[in-house]
Order: C-alpha cells, then structure tokens, then sequence
C-alpha cells in the first residue's frame, strides 16, 4: 500500500485522540451487531475497539492500520483474550497487487533443550491440565502478537506503530466500563487469579471481581503501550520489558501456600530476542467457484477449513434439506480433523513435513467424501485418510490419528477500507485470562498457548524447543472473480474451525446472510463422539440428526464470530455477534441512513 497524502493526515490527526480528555467518564457504549454502508468497515467484539478501528480509517488510514488499532484497544477491554502477552494470525487483501498475504505471528517455545515431548510429564504422567498446566511458566510461548502488528504497520499500514497504539493507549488511562462478560470471565478465573499477586493486584479489586458498571482502568497499560510507543520493537523484544516477561516465566510471583503448584518456565531473554514473524502463503481451496483463503501451519485452520469445504463441494448442500445438510457438515468436519490431527503441526523443515498441497487437494477431499453415507453417522473416531499421492512430494509419510483439543478464548476482528484492502486477524492469549500471569507493573496476561502441544501420544504436534504449537485460528477471507467478498473469523479454539465452516456454508449454500449465517445455532463435530451443540441447534436438528446415528452433549456458546461483506451494490456490511459472549460490534465509516 502506498504511502500518500493520506500518511500525513492520519500522522497529525491520530495524535488527535490523544488528546481525549483523560477525565472523561466512560460510559457502557451501544452495540451493534450489523452495519451497512461505504468507506470502510471494522467488526469487533467490543466497541471501543470497532471505534478506534472507524477512526483510523476515517483518518485515511487503511485496514492494516484499523486493525492493529483496534487489536491494540482489545488487548485493553478484553485483556483476557487477546494482548501483547499473546500470539495470533493475520491474513489481509492487498487491493493494489490482487494478493493475499499472511502474517504467521504465532507464540514460540523456548529453546531450552528440556522443551521436548515430555515437558508436560512428571514421573511419566501429564501434569493436570486445569488448572496446573494452563496455570504455568512451563505453558507460556515467547509472545508474537506486538511483532505481528509492528510488522503488518511496517510491509501493509501507512501509520506507526506509536499512533496505532494511541488509542488503546487511552482507553486503559481513562478505563471501561466493566460488563457483565467482562466481570463473568474474571470470576471464572477468581480462583487462578488470586494465586498470581500481580494479577490480583492489575485485575481484581481487592481480591474481588470488578463490580459491573464500574469503571476499570489499567494504567500499568497505559504505561505499558506508551513505553512501546517511544521503543517500538526494541521496547518488546529486548530490555527491561523482556526480562521481565521471562522472571515471571521462571518465577511466577505466587502467593504464599498457593492452593496448587505454579510450575517455572524455560524461557530466557534470548528466546525474546531471536522472535520473527513468519510470512507462510495463505491456504487456499476453490468453492463453488470462490477462492477461499486462510492460515496455514501451525495453524491446522485453514488447511482444516479448506478440505471440509472441498468435501462438502461433492453434495449438493444448497438443495438438500436441514438434516441432510447439517449432517453431511458433521460428516465432513469430522473427517477434515481426524487428518488435520494426523498430518498438521509446525511445518519447518525442523520439524514436520506438512502435507498441505495433498490434503488440500480436490482428489484428497472427494476420497474422503466417498466414505459419507448419506443415511448413517460414521462411528467416531474415523481414521485419517492418505493424502501422500495427492501430495505428490517423498517426505509425505501416512500417519496415525492423534486428537487434541484446546479452549474457548481468544477473539477476531475483520476490517476494510475504502480502496478495498481487507484484514482478518484472529489473537490469543489461549484459555480465558491465559496462565493468569500478569508481568508484575506491566499490565498484561501472558499467554499459556503451549498448551496447544499434545503432552502424550505420537504425531505432528508434540513439543519441541522453538517450535509453534499448532492452532485452530482460521482468519479467512474470500475472493470471487479476484475481488473481496466475504471476510470472517471466530475465537474457540477447535471449534474455531467448525463455527467457520458452518458460516461459510450457510452463507454461500443456504441463502442467509452474512449476520443470519453468524447468528445461526452451532454444533461442533471434531472427530469425537459426541456432537457439541448448543441448545438452539439442538431444538431444531436433534431428533433428525439421533435417526441417522449422530450422538449429542451439550455447549452453552460456540464461538464469537465477526464478519464482513462487499455487497453487489458496492457497499459494505459488517456483522458480529448479536448474542454469544455478549453480543459483539459492527460499523461502517459512513452509514446508510
Ligand atoms: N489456542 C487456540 C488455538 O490457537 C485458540 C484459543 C481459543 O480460541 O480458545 O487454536
């Protein structure tokens, strides 16, 4: 993208919202959950963040700047999901060259040769998952997310890392009002939280859950944001700040007599300072005559998305009724992960050969949909399939099923803008409040996303020094005929890669639109045997799905899903959430009356 005219103005007017009042009094702020209209468009799970996200662009900034501003703001108001202590997934749409590009800003292990296979084993046993190992400096990766965003600045934005932080900057001076959703996910983490002090004393008020309608500010954030505005990379990945994050991997500050052990972590300043994004190409699959991109390794997103969709394209999915369609969907998940558990880890040649081009593959996929049975559900677990000839290369080796599964945190964001570029991101910091360890005076959570590697069993996703755990993130955008169409993304860790598929078949074979397609009831079928469904889905597909052998458990919310589409008219409509985990925020730079 070109810096213009455009570079100047966003550079004097982004210090404008520096200057909001530090004294004003946040207020609980509207939510919406569709927006139409033209010039640029952010989806969000919060409102500040889409905010922020609209004032970048109407600034004349582009949709790489609307991102990384409005992910900034999320790592303030959702501090439990998303932040600079976490990693994720970019994916954008360069207008000017026609490309989709990806940056791979996923958390790393530590380099400590003891970061093997058996990291997560004591005397031959998994450390407990909940809460000890989510609970860990063992299970905190080398964070990826403040280099994805100074980098897609650097290559995509037209505005600095300083100005994309401003706002977020703010928010955390002049505090938010504290919701129902917020106040909810810190008492679900009261117990981890009140072990680790300095996460007692950012997140809780007196060692209590923030009242709902009180104001919460984070001014050790604040602090935190301004120190990389000055810095910028260097602020992050070297210094103070690094060893910082590092003692409190290798000591966690726990209280005295905490009521379960807080393991140290490997990681030292080195493993900070050697961190690189990665740029791997985007995934790609044509469905019913769309191209649909996404993430590829470590993240099983889009690889995973992509061979549901191709299965999926060997049945007539826009004819058949709701019981067929929903459980052709099932059937083909279900298969799409039991290769993605078998063949998808980190795919440098250190450690994994992938074999994405087989497993992507219209042949590979057609296999796989010939062992549907149109009548019956498959017994669970079915086994992987072959892709080694598809794949066509030597190091493709058939492998054995190994299933692992992860949380329900995380969040996604998708923006445009008015030339056209597009971004779907998806950031973690992994389960709710991460490994509720607060870098003592510096405001965030880090993550404990390597608890994503498989602690036992075989296959491509066992840990390893400097490796990346695999995801489930599937920040997707989809082209027709070259141009934008459809950009879309949820957090819930594997069930991110369901709740996708779900909505792009709704969306692309069942007539919704975009918000019906994200507001529809979801299940969750990975290749296990029971279906996860929630209430509503099961009301309406429970009975249909029992008669052909589908089983059922129950989940209150999947996913938090945001979306955007270019519609034929030439507008833009954006959607979110209008219930699950509170409802989310759309908006467009200029609404239609
Ligand atoms: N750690 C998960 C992944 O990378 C995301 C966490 C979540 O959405 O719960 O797939």
């Amino acid at each position: 993208m070109r810096r213009s005219l455009a570079f100047i103005i966003v550079n004097v007017l982004a210090l404008l919202v520096a200057t909001l009042p530090a004294s004003a009094v946040p207020q609980l702020p509207d939510k919406h959950p569709v927006a139409v209209g033209t010039n640029g468009a952010v989806a969000t799970v919060d409102p500040l963040a889409t905010d922020a996200g609209l004032a970048i662009l109407r600034r004349g900034g582009n949709a790489v700047d609307a991102a990384v501003a409005a992910a900034a703001v999320l790592g303030v108001t959702e501090p439990y999901s998303a932040g600079i202590g976490g990693g994720g997934f970019m994916v954008i749409y360069l207008a000017e060259s026609g490309e989709v590009v990806t940056i791979d800003g996923r958390e790393e292990a530590p380099s400590d040769p003891d970061f093997d296979r058996d990291v997560f084993l004591e005397g031959g046993v998994p450390i407990p998952f909940f809460p000890e190992r989510v609970t860990s400096g063992l299970a905190v990766g080398v964070p990826g997310t403040f280099a994805t965003w100074v980098d897609a600045l650097e290559r995509y934005g037209t505005i600095t890392i300083a100005q994309a932080l401003q706002p977020g900057r703010v928010v955390a001076q002049r505090g938010f009002v504290v919701d129902e959703t917020f106040a909810g996910q810190t008492a679900g983490n009261l117990p981890r939280f009140r072990v680790i002090t300095s996460t007692a004393d950012t997140f809780l008020v007196d060692g209590e859950v923030p009242e709902v309608g009180s104001v919460f500010r984070n001014e050790d954030l604040a602090r935190t944001y301004h120190k990389l505005q000055r810095e910028g990379l260097a602020g992050f990945y070297g210094g103070d700040l690094a060893a910082e994050i590092v003692a409190a991997v290798q000591d966690p500050p726990v209280i005295d007599d905490p009521p379960f052990p807080v393991r140290p972590g490997l990681m030292v300043v080195g493993d900070i300072e050697q961190y690189q994004v990665l740029h791997p190409d985007p995934t790609m699959v044509e469905y019913r005559g769309l191209e649909v991109f996404g993430m590829g390794p470590p993240s099983s997103g889009g690889i995973t998305v992509g061979e549901s969709l191709n299965i999926g394209e060997n049945f007539p999915l826009d004819a058949v009724d709701d019981v067929t369609f929903q459980h052709h969907v099932l059937e083909a998940t279900a298969l799409a992960f039991a290769d993605r558990n078998a063949y998808i880890g980190d795919d440098r040649p250190q450690y994994n050969y992938v074999p994405t081009a087989g497993l992507l593959s219209q042949g590979f996929a057609d296999e796989r949909a010939a062992l549907i049975d149109p009548l019956a559900a498959a017994a669970k677990p079915v086994a992987p399939g072959d892709p080694c000839d598809e794949d066509g290369s030597v190091l493709c080796v058939p492998n054995a099923a190994a299933l692992a599964m992860s949380g329900s945190s995380t969040t996604h964001l998708v923006t445009a803008d008015k030339w056209g570029n597009v971004v779907s991101y998806t950031l973690t910091i992994e389960t709710t409040g991460g490994s509720a360890i607060t870098v003592p005076g510096r405001g965030f959570l880090l993550n404990n996303e390597l608890t994503d590697f498989n602690s036992t069993g075989d296959g491509p996703n066992l840990a390893a020094p400097g490796k990346r755990p695999r995801s489930s993130m599937s920040p997707t955008i989809v082209l027709a005929d070259g141009e934008p169409f459809l950009a879309v993304g949820t957090p819930g860790g594997s069930t991110i890669i369901t709740t996708v598929v779900e909505i792009l078949h709704n969306r692309i074979d069942r007539g919704m639109s975009l918000p019906e397609a994200i507001a529809a009831p979801r299940a969750t079928q990975r290749n296990t045997s029971t279906v996860g469904a929630e209430a509503a889905y099961r009301d309406l597909y429970e009975a249909g799905l029992t008669s052909l052998g589908h089983a059922f458990s129950g989940r209150s919310e999947i996913g938090a899903a945001t979306g955007l589409e270019f519609l034929p008219d030439g507008r833009l409509l954006a959607a979110a959430e209008p219930v699950r985990r509170g409802g989310g925020d759309a908006g467009v730079v200029r609404a239609d009356d």
